[in-house]
């Protein structure tokens, strides 16, 4: 969620299929030249049809807790085995933590993160992290992403709470392990730094030089 600008697009979640441009763009880059065994083995995987086992209440993250967001917020997959996850998103509320809960739980919302983090630390999942969720406006980074909202108001410095930051560093470098993601800033962005979004979350207040190296400390500590 987040500020949004004057104008611009919604949450359109409409562009290019990502499948076809992975697999497309993988051959193409490959040229000629035959596939790496380890990269036809991280293809395969790519072709539609897979469906992995779900247990209702399941979380993704150790001591996070559930939440349904409406199923309208988001829709399934089978991350990353359709689509690859390299990025996480971070985002702001605009509004309370419970206004967030509520508002993924509305079906009209059309947008959800998968993970709310509270300033108190605590952390609730709210969908799947195989499935894709509306929170970018971008389907082509809501297909790659795990999206994290943070309780809080861009414009209040103050409501970014050392155990925000150390509970959504903590949740960043599991996910980063859980897919391989490199932790820098390419793969760890802002909602404002989506292309074509007119969100500015999670604004200026939003310290990227200490949230980096929390994560970073955390992501060696998962190694
Ligand atoms: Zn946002």
């Amino acid at each position: 969620m987040g500020a949004r600008r004057a104008s611009g697009n919604k949450d359109g979640d409409r562009r290019i299929g990502r499948r076809a441009l992975i697999v497309g763009g993988a051959a193409a880059a490959a040229g000629t030249a035959v596939l790496a065994r380890d990269e036809l083995a991280r293809l395969w995987w790519r072709v539609p049809g897979v469906e992995k086992p779900r247990e209702p209440g399941a979380v993704d993250h150790a001591g996070a807790r559930w939440v349904a967001a409406s199923d309208a917020n988001w829709r399934g997959a089978d991350r990353p085995d359709d689509f690859g996850i390299d990025m996480v998103i971070v985002h702001v509320t605009q509004g309370s933590f419970d206004s967030a809960v509520k508002a993924f739980q509305d079906p009209g919302h059309k947008a959800a993160t998968h993970y709310i983090v509270g300033q108190d630390g605590r952390v609730t999942q709210m969908i799947r992290e195989l499935d894709v969720a509306y929170h970018a406006g971008n389907r082509d980074y809501n297909e790659r992403s795990v999206g994290i909202e943070h309780e809080g108001f861009v414009d209040r410095p103050q409501d970014f709470t050392d155990e925000m930051y150390e509970a959504s560093a903590r949740l960043t470098a599991r996910i980063c392990a859980r897919y391989d993601i490199p932790v820098d800033r390419e793969h760890i962005i802002g909602h404002v730094e989506v292309p074509g979004t007119d969100h500015t979350d999670p604004g200026p207040h939003w310290d990227w030089d200490r949230y980096m190296q929390l994560v970073r400390r955390a992501r060696t500590g998962t190694a």
